[in-house]
Formats: structure tokens, C-alpha cells, sequence
């Protein structure tokens, strides 16, 4: 089975509405000259989605948010709904990016219902996982990794399997510098598909996009996704410039 890579990129805090504008622009004009079959997409903080799908529209790029909620509406300062989402011409959202877990008190448990929430709707999640240095050097990267993505799934029914997309970031890589070689990271993945073949069978498992992250650059990602579980990466830092992003996106296989 050839899964088809997504290139993907998480602006994180930074870019106004204007400035991802311009970001837009100039990417698509960098992206014409590729001859890709990755998806492509980006992710901006949630003041310039508006911006960014209205600058993204007829292209290939397509965009997602940094994080959503479990509720549709009501009492919950703060939040921004799949729905209100979705009315932008938002297609995809991270869910449980690492930031979120150590910043921001994200539990498995809320992970879990964000997921559930985001496969009511029309979104493409895109689940976070990964272990920290101290996990990593404890060798509870296994324990943790499983724990993560078995709790992220909790409640998931089978027929959504087909919409699911992972990504694997170590925490110790992402704005480091240091990133995974690419057998170390395709040995998680590799774990995170044998834990999807667990839950929704081979062939179910066989078609789950498994993305790598932390310190992708364009130096790194093609060796990196030459890897047999490594279907595209979730990029950080290197995601900011039009020009280092449209690297990563040509070196897809
Ligand atoms: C990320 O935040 O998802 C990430 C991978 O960051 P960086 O590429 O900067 O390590």
C-alpha cells in the first residue's frame, strides 16, 4: 500500500492574519514548481485562518488548526468549536500536540475527547504523541507511546479509521535541533502501527498516515521519510519560511 505523504506545518505562536498572507502567497508560487503528490498542509494560529484559507483557496495547500474542543458551543472561554472551524473552510486540526499536553494541562483523557469530537465532524485530526527525554532515557518510550495512542483512541469507532492521522514527535526533538535518526523514529512508528493494526486490523492499519515530527528541516526530511512507517512530517521551526517549507514539500517521496 503507497499511503500518500502530508507535509505539514505548525506556525505554533507566530504570524498575524497579514503576515501569513503573505506567507500564502509566496508559497504558492513556490509550490507551482513542484511536481508533488504530498498533501500539503499548513497550520496558523487561530486569528488568521480566515487569512489563510482565503489566500489557500484553488491551491494545494490546505489548512488546519493548532487545536479544537470537545463542545460544540456554550460556556467555555476560550474554546473554538469543529464547527466554527469547519464554517472558516478549515479541513484539518491538530489534536494533543505536546505544547498542549506540558503547557497547557491536556490529559490522554481530553485528548480522547477531542478525537471523538473531531470524527463527528468533517476535520481530519491530526493525534500527537511522544515521549520525553527522561521517558526516552527511563526506556519507557514503548509504555508511553502505547499508553498515548491507545488512550486517543479510546471510544474511536472502526469506520473512522480511514480519516485517522498520527504524528509521532519526540518532545526531546521539537525546537531542539536534535532530531530522531530516521531508524530510531521508523522503530516508533512501526510500534504505533502495530498498535493500529491491534485496534482496527491490518488493512485498516496498512492505510493510517504516520507523520514525523521534531526539528525537520530541509536537510532532514528526505532521509526521514524514505523510512517503510514515516508518511510524511509535522514541522515546527522550519515551517516559518516559505522557502525551507517548500524544501521539506519536494523532498516527499
Ligand atoms: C512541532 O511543533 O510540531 C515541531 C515539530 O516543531 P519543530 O519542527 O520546530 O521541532
Amino acid at each position: 500500500m503507497t499511503r500518500k505523504p502530508i507535509v505539514a506545518g505548525n506556525w505554533k505562536l507566530n504570524k498575524t492574519p497579514a503576515e501569513a498572507r503573505q506567507f500564502i502567497i509566496a508559497l504558492k508560487n513556490k509550490v507551482a514548481g513542484i511536481d508533488t503528490r504530498a498533501e500539503i498542509l499548513v497550520c496558523p494560529p487561530h486569528v488568521a485562518l480566515d487569512a489563510v484559507v482565503d489566500a489557500a483557496r484553488d491551491t494545494k495547500i490546505a489548512v488546519g488548526s493548532q487545536n479544537t474542543f470537545w463542545e460544540e458551543s456554550g460556556a467555555f472561554t476560550g474554546e473554538t468549536s469543529t464547527g466554527m472551524l469547519e464554517s472558516l473552510g478549515v479541513t484539518h486540526t491538530l489534536i494533543g500536540h505536546s505544547e498542549r499536553r506540558a503547557l497547557f494541562g491536556e490529559t490522554d483523557d481530553m485528548v480522547a475527547r477531542k478525537l471523538r469530537k473531531v470524527l463527528e465532524s468533517n476535520l481530519t485530526p491530526l493525534v500527537c504523541v511522544g515521549e520525553t527525554l527522561e521517558e526516552r532515557e527511563g526506556e519507557l518510550t514503548e509504555q508511553v507511546i502505547t499508553r498515548q495512542v491507545t488512550a486517543a483512541l479510546e471510544g474511536t469507532a472502526h469506520e473512522h479509521a480511514g480519516r485517522l492521522v498520527l504524528a509521532y514527535e519526540p518532545v526531546w526533538a521539537i525546537g531542539t535541533g536534535r532530531t530522531a535518526s530516521p531508524e530510531m523514529a521508523n522503530d516508533v512508528h512501526t510500534l504505533i502501527r502495530r498498535i493500529l493494526r491491534g485496534i482496527f486490523g491490518d488493512s485498516a492499519a496498512e492505510g493510517i498516515r504516520i507523520l514525523y515530527g521534531g526539528s525537520v528541516k530541509p536537510d532532514n526530511a528526505s532521509t526521514l521519510m524514505a523510512e517503510s512507517d514515516i508518511d510524511g512530517v509535522l514541522v515546527g521551526g522550519a515551517s516559518l519560511d516559505p522557502g525551507s517549507f517548500a524544501e521539506i514539500i519536494r523532498a516527499a517521496p
